[in-house]
């Protein structure tokens, strides 16, 4: 996984740029935390659950299914909480949600995402990994490797993430 920070980028970038209008401050909010929620499985090491599991870490919670299910249930629950078109609450909780799996599987470590769950428990990489593979151990980010993944995360989320943003401010500037 990349660190569970950077998955927040996606959200917040996009969030941020469209502006309050079109992504208002709780839909935000619900986006940055879909864009973490599936890393909850990590838990599941300490049940003795093994990675490969498909409730394992990249597991079910990292698959296509989840990614359309759990935004439309979020949209069904909290569509007038939200302050926002139905369009825009299923959109943007679906992209944030995608995104984490998406990030992941352009990591250069772990196992792949099990995206096809629950047809198929095989895992997959992106074509191309580019993200190195945050350690699960905080004290591990203090050293050299820990400073690559930081660098990494930099390079490839969040300034592409923050290109975008300021892309979508100056076009609402603009208009
Ligand atoms: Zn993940």
């Amino acid at each position: 996984m990349p660190t569970i920070v950077t998955h927040a980028a996606i959200p917040l970038c996009l969030g941020i740029g469209l502006g309050r209008n079109i992504i208002p401050t709780r839909l935000l909010l619900t986006g940055v935390a879909l864009a973490m929620l599936p890393d909850l499985d990590v838990l599941s090491f300490k049940f003795g659950i093994s990675y490969g599991n498909m409730f394992g870490h990249r597991g079910f919670t990292h698959s296509l299914l989840f990614a359309l299910l759990v935004p439309l249930l979020c949209v069904l629950l909290g569509r007038r909480w939200f302050g926002a078109s139905l369009k825009h609450c299923w959109l943007f909780l679906t992209v944030s949600l995608l995104s984490h799996s998406l990030l992941d599987a352009i990591t250069t470590g772990g196992k792949g995402v099990a995206f096809l769950w629950p047809w198929s428990n095989e895992r997959f990489f992106a074509p191309f990994q580019v993200i190195k593979v945050a350690p699960f151990s905080l004290s591990r980010y203090f050293t050299a490797s820990g400073h690559q993944v930081i660098a990494s995360e930099l390079l490839w989320v969040w300034l592409p993430g923050i290109t975008v943003m300021a892309f979508l401010l100056w076009r609402r500037a603009a208009r």
